[in-house]
This record gives structure tokens, C-alpha cells and sequence, in this order.
């Protein structure tokens, strides 16, 4: 070794995550070899892929493969790789820092998933770390193949580490393992082998133990459907996937014309960007004629499929291709179109073939479905088919898909009604869903805020538009043909005339006029006193709260609220008695119609002011118990 030796500081989340991997990770140490040889396929992929375009490469002439050594006597372990290497800075800042430690709540998650399931750890980019649960240094001597000088990377995972150059390396990596006392058995050649033939067997690149080649090369995703065992498939899911359980789902596809694609993709069983860490990358490496040519391609999906795992290929790609010049090429995006309509099909067999078993899928990726309609005009309509909401039709927790609702839907009825709120039970409280009891109209229950934002994207379904039953100019399916009369008479037998009625809705709006744009007589009404009902289609009520918690948030309370209107039911008691009241006491008629406008607001999930209501309340009651 010549040249000067520099010590480095690990950051404090490598700091801490080492501490776990040395101090409390004792079982499945076998993953740490899975991982380093996981690294070094990925660095031949890279070479291989520059090796296309570039000429002036250094040891151009080396083999492209990992070399296993154990040595007894010393008690070590090494794995080469004439892969794409590491400049001095590289192995500063790659084996230095973590790559996705931005977030908060990363290292928490991370730890869990590390104490839970060692195997883990390879999803979170960090699987270099896993070395040190079996050696107590680790050297990595390492040259890239941009020709500069060698350097050696050295640790014993405690809290720093040491670069040094190093000359007269070949290109690629060389990671020597120093075993602790306790792991002595990674230098015995059949455990090495039963491990790579576990893990790797998919490693795209010869790997030798003792010279003797021990993988099987081979591209599953090119070989004949038919002779594929179900085995093979998860094996190579796990390996693609950096998984630890089974696929939920998998699409082996391939066509010849008029593109040539083998594409193999496969949907996790967890959803892992729910779990804090932000959002994930592409898991999906597009190859051609079997050479990577991008891992975790950004482009050949659409970024709301970003969950999926696995592989395609296609022919007619240009080898040389640039990842820039991937964005924007057309048979790249011709590709995407392909793969993802193929896919969203699949996925709608599936879910007719097993509904049970979608609902899981839903359950966990349900979300990406909806950012896909929200995101991607594209694929509307093949999305609206796989999205799945309760209504008052279905069962608790059974919801249903907008093509059950059009089965069950009465032939007058032009629209498809939903209505959103926290809870089943709030929304059957409410008084949205009153007419559509009373008429047997099936209407969907959208119980995440961000579900009328889908909805109103999507606009219609089959033909038929998708309206949420907080609209003002709501027109249910058969008014028409039994408009109510205005002024018929309440169950008491009580009526009130138009006139009372018309005096009453303008008197209501003057008290109210700082919050409602109008008092209208509603049609829709059965017990409910009333109800707020939005003018603007777009915003419902639940746009209404989602944006005012972002102005909330920004510091802009009440900015921009549009003002909405009050229905009254003049069936009801309490509307009728205030039309009295309002000539008689007409100050004490005020605070009864603010109360009613207040209880509406909290129906329909709006904020009014508490304080106020509370004060107001009391004066009402002290009213009462005077009486
Ligand atoms: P990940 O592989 O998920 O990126 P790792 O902790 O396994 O995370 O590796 C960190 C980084 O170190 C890799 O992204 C790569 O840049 C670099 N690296 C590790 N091993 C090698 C190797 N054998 N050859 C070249 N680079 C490597
Ligand atoms: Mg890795």
C-alpha cells in the first residue's frame, strides 16, 4: 500500500444502523452473502451496459463474472466482481452514508423490519452493511473503469473507516470479509454453495467457487411459459424483488408483433411506501435482448405502478440507448402502453376469477390505482373497472366495484351517486342518504378524503357521470314524476303555505347571508330539518375540508371558501315552528336558524366556529328550561 491514508467518520444513521447489524442481528447471517453478491451482479449489469456505448474502457479483456475464494487458514471470505468499480470517492460516499436516510421515520422502520427479518434489510439499500454481521473487518479493494487509481476501503463497522490507494488493482471490486470467531463456517465451500444456490440463482453472471461455475445462467423471463415451474417463478421474484415472501400476483407476458416484449411482473404482498419511507423507486428493470439497460426503470411504466417488481425486455430497443434518450422515445412509451393495459386487464381477471383475494390487492395497492386516475388520463377507463368502494348496497367492509352498482341500477336512473364522510355509520346518520333510502337508489360510500377527488377525475363510468350526492342541483332518478308538493303537510298534519315558505327561505338567508348563498326548499329531504348542498361540482364538501387544512396549514384560515347552500325541509317540525317563530320573536328565531346552519355544517364534515356554537347553545337551552 503507498499514498496517504485518510479516516473517515461513518454518518450517525450508518453508526447506528451498524451497532444493530454487529450487536444484535444473530441469525440469517447467511444474507450478507446474498447481498455482496447482489452488489456485484448489479455492478457488472452497469459495466456491461457502458461497455455498449463507451470504447475506452479499462480491462476491457476481463470476463464478466464473480469469483468466490475461501481461505481456511486465514478465515476469510472474498468476492470479486469485474464489475463497473468504485473511484475513491465512490467508496467514500457509497459505503459511507445511507442513500435514502432523508426521512424521519427511515431508520425506525428500519430497525423494526431489521430486528424482525434480517432479510429485510437489502429493500432499504443498505445491504453492504449486512458484512459485518459475519466479519469483524471488511476490506474492499476496489478500481472503476474509468482507469483511475485503485483504492482499499477499510473497517471494522465501529464508527470509522479508512481509504488508502492502492496500486496495480484490475477493474471491478474485491470484497475481503475477515471472519469473526463465531462465523468460521463461511469458509466451507458446500455451505458457500448451498447459499448461492439459494439466493443467487439468478444472478445473470457466472459465479465460481473454486473454479467451478455454480449458478445456472438463464433469463426466465424469455423461456416458454409452459415449462416454467411455479417454484421458479417466486425464486426469481424474491431474487428480482429483493423479497422475502411469495408474489400476491404474476404476469408472464410476450408478444411478436407488433412489438417484440417479454415482460414478467409481479405484485408484492406488502405495500411497503405505506410503512413511512417515503416514496418508493420503480421496481422494474427494463433489459434488451436479455442486457439491463435500465434498473428500476423511471420510464418504462408509469410512475403510479411504481410497486410493481420484475423484468422487461424488448427486442426492439436500441442496445446503445441512453437512459435520457429513454424518456422520450416513442417505442419506449408504445411499450408502456402495451404492458400497462395488458396488466390492468390481468389485474380485472383476477379480481373476477377471486374477489377475496383482490380485496387483499386493494386492501394494499388500492391507493396507486387511484393516483393512476387521478395522474394518468391514459388509463381511465381500465382503472375505473378496478376500483372498489362500500355503499349502502354492500356489505360492511365488502365493497364493490362501480360495474356492480351499474348491474344493480334501476333502468330510469342516469348517474352513479356517492357520497363521502369518515365513517359508514356518519354517513347513514347524515342526511345525504335520506331520498336515496326512501327511492332504494344504491349510492357509493367514499370513506378517504382523497376518493371524490378520484371520482370527480374519472367524471363518468360506462356512460354513465359520476355525481356526488352533496350536489345542489342533485336530480335523483324519478323527482320528476313525484316532485313533492312544496307545501304539502307535515305528519302532523300541519302545513305551511307558499307564502310563509317564500318568506321564511328570504328571511333565513339575511340571518345567514355571511355563510350560505341561499336557502332553498328541498326536494330531497325526509327527516333531516337540513342539509348544506355545494353549487360547484368540483367542490364537495370533502374538497372543501382537504383544502382547508392546507390553508390551515399555510397560515390562511377561511381564505378562498366558496359559500354554499342551506335546503330546508319543510316537512320538518323544527322549520315549520321557526316560520312562527320568525315573526314572533324574531331575535330568538336567529339563533335557532344559525344553530340549524351550524348542525348542518357538522353533517357535512365543514367547520364552524366552537366557541360561538357552544355560547349559543346555552342561550338557546336557558331559553328552554325558562319556558
Ligand atoms: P444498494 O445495493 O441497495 O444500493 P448497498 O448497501 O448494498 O445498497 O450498496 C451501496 C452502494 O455501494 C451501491 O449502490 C453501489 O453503488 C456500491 N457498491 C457496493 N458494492 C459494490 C460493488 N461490488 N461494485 C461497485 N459498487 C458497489
Ligand atoms: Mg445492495
Amino acid at each position: 500500500m503507498t499514498g496517504q491514508t485518510a479516516t473517515y467518520e461513518f454518518k450517525a444513521e450508518t453508526k447506528k444502523l451498524l451497532d444493530i447489524v454487529i450487536n444484535s442481528l444473530y441469525t440469517e447471517r447467511d444474507v450478507f452473502i446474498r447481498e455482496l453478491i447482489s452488489n456485484a451482479a448489479d455492478a457488472l449489469e452497469k459495466f456491461r451496459h457502458e461497455s455498449i456505448t463507451q470504447t475506452d474502457i479499462f480491462d476491457g479483456h476481463l470476463p464478466l463474472e464473480i469469483t468466490i475464494d475461501l481461505d481456511e487458514k486465514n478465515n476469510t471470505l472474498t468476492i470479486t466482481d469485474t464489475g463497473i468499480g468504485m473511484t475513491r470517492t465512490e467508496l467514500e460516499h457509497n459505503l459511507g452514508t445511507i442513500a435514502h436516510s432523508g426521512s424521519n421515520t427511515f431508520m425506525a422502520e428500519l430497525v423494526e423490519a431489521a430486528k424482525k427479518d434480517v432479510s429485510l434489510i437489502g429493500q432499504f439499500g443498505v445491504g453492504f452493511y449486512a458484512a459485518f454481521m459475519a466479519g469483524k473487518t471488511v476490506r474492499v479493494q476496489s478500481r472503476s473503469w474509468d482507469k483511475s487509481e485503485g483504492h482499499e476501503w477499510v473497517s471494522d463497522g465501529t464508527g470509522s473507516f479508512t481509504i488508502s490507494e492502492m496500486p496495480g488493482l484490475r477493474r471491478g471490486t474485491k470484497v475481503i470479509v475477515e471472519l469473526k470467531d463465531d462465523a468460521k463456517e463461511y469458509v466451507e465451500k458446500w455451505k458457500i454453495s448451498a447459499i448461492i444456490k439459494q439466493y443467487s440463482a439468478f444472478v445473470s453472471f457466472p459465479i465460481k467457487l473454486d473454479g467451478e461455475t455454480i449458478n445456472t445462467v438463464q433469463a426466465l423471463w424469455t423461456r416458454n411459459k409452459n415449462e416454467i415451474k411455479d417454484e421458479e417463478y417466486v425464486e426469481f421474484y424474491k431474487f428480482v424483488g429483493n423479497a422475502v415472501s411469495d408474489p400476491l400476483y404474476r404476469l408472464h407476458f410476450s408478444a411478436d408483433a407488433p412489438l417484440a416484449i417479454n415482460a414478467l411482473l409481479f405484485v408484492p404482498t406488502e405495500n411497503f411506501e405505506v410503512f413511512g419511507f417515503g416514496k418508493t423507486d420503480p421496481g422494474v428493470n427494463l433489459y434488451c435482448q436479455r442486457i439491463l439497460i435500465d434498473q428500476h426503470s423511471k420510464n418504462i411504466l408509469p410512475d403510479w405502478l411504481r410497486f410493481l417488481k420484475g423484468v422487461v425486455d424488448s427486442e426492439d430497443l436500441p442496445l446503445n440507448i441512453s437512459r435520457q434518450a429513454l424518456q422520450d422515445n416513442a417505442l419506449v412509451s408504445k411499450i408502456r402502453k402495451v404492458i400497462t393495459k395488458r396488466f390492468l386487464k390481468s389485474l380485472d381477471e383476477e379480481a373476477k376469477n377471486d374477489p377475496e383475494k383482490y380485496l387483499k390487492f386493494w386492501t394494499a395497492f388500492g391507493i396507486y390505482i387511484k393516483e393512476g386516475i387521478t395522474s394518468d388520463y391514459e388509463f381511465q377507463k381500465e382503472l375505473g373497472k378496478l376500483l372498489r368502494f362500500e355503499s349502502s348496497k354492500s356489505e360492511e367492509g365488502k365493497p364493490i366495484s362501480l360495474a356492480d352498482y351499474l348491474l344493480r341500477m334501476g333502468p330510469e336512473q342516469q348517474e352513479i351517486y356517492y357520497i363521502n364522510g369518515p365513517s359508514r355509520v356518519a354517513i347513514e346518520a347524515g342526511p345525504y342518504i335520506e331520498m336515496f333510502r326512501k327511492k332504494d337508489i344504491e349510492i357509493i360510500y367514499t370513506m378517504e378524503p382523497i376518493d371524490d377527488f378520484v371520482l370527480s377525475h374519472l367524471a363518468e363510468f360506462e356512460g354513465k357521470k359520476l355525481v356526488s350526492a352533496d350536489r345542489a342541483d342533485l336530480a335523483i332518478a324519478g323527482d320528476e314524476k313525484e316532485l313533492k308538493e312544496e307545501t304539502a303537510p307535515g305528519e302532523d298534519g300541519r302545513k305551511l303555505d307558499h307564502d310563509t315558505l317564500a318568506k321564511l327561505t328570504e328571511w333565513m338567508k339575511k340571518v345567514l347571508e355571511q355563510h350560505i348563498s341561499e336557502v332553498v326548499v328541498s326536494k330531497r329531504l325526509v327527516d333531516a330539518p337540513a342539509m348544506i348542498v355545494n353549487p360547484d361540482a368540483f367542490m364537495t364538501s370533502t374538497m372543501e375540508r382537504v383544502l382547508a387544512a392546507g390553508r390551515k396549514e399555510k397560515g390562511f384560515p377561511g381564505m378562498g371558501e366558496s359559500k354554499k347552500k342551506l335546503e330546508i325541509n319543510p316537512q320538518n317540525p323544527l322549520i315549520r315552528k321557526l316560520a312562527e317563530l320568525s315573526v314572533k320573536d324574531e331575535d330568538f328565531a336567529a339563533e335557532i336558524a344559525r344553530q340549524i346552519h351550524d348542525n348542518a355544517m357538522i353533517q357535512a364534515g365543514l367547520n364552524v366556529d366552537p366557541l360561538a356554537m357552544v355560547e349559543r347553545n346555552y342561550r338557546i337551552l336557558n331559553r328552554v328550561v325558562q319556558d
